[in-house]
């Protein structure tokens, strides 16, 4: 399971460039402060558990064919899926089929997601 950094957003999956740990996990709502970033370890240890604007903002990525912002998530069925970046509050951590819109849903070119695969 992914845990996300509050600081920067950084995954177990996707670490800092130059690397880096946790040095802070919440297992339930998986999220951790990474080594790079001690000045949220501050606020976590005072039971400031928000995920910043910043590490939210770092997570969006672009859809490759329409470049619509989204956000890749991993489903309870373990499937990594691109849901559209409107869709997903900054302090979710899982995926939630009943608020997140899949992006294959809605992507003008969904067509070529389907030839790719
Ligand atoms: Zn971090
Ligand atoms: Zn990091
Ligand atoms: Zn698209």
């Amino acid at each position: 399971m992914t845990t996300i950094c509050i600081g920067c957003g950084c995954t177990d999956d996707r670490a800092c460039s130059g690397g880096c740990s946790l040095m802070r996990t919440d297992p339930v709502r998986r999220v951790g402060v990474c080594s790079n970033c001690f000045r949220d370890a501050v606020r976590w240890d005072a039971g400031d558990r928000r995920i910043s604007e910043n590490a939210h903002a770092r997570r969006i990525a672009r859809c490759r064919s329409c470049l619509a912002p989204i956000v890749w998530f991993r489903t309870i069925s373990g499937f990594i899926i691109p849901i559209n970046a409107g869709s997903v509050d900054s302090q979710d951590t899982q995926h939630d089929a009943k608020r997140h819109i899949a992006h294959f849903a809605t992507c003008p070119n969904r067509d070529m997601h389907r030839r790719a695969r």
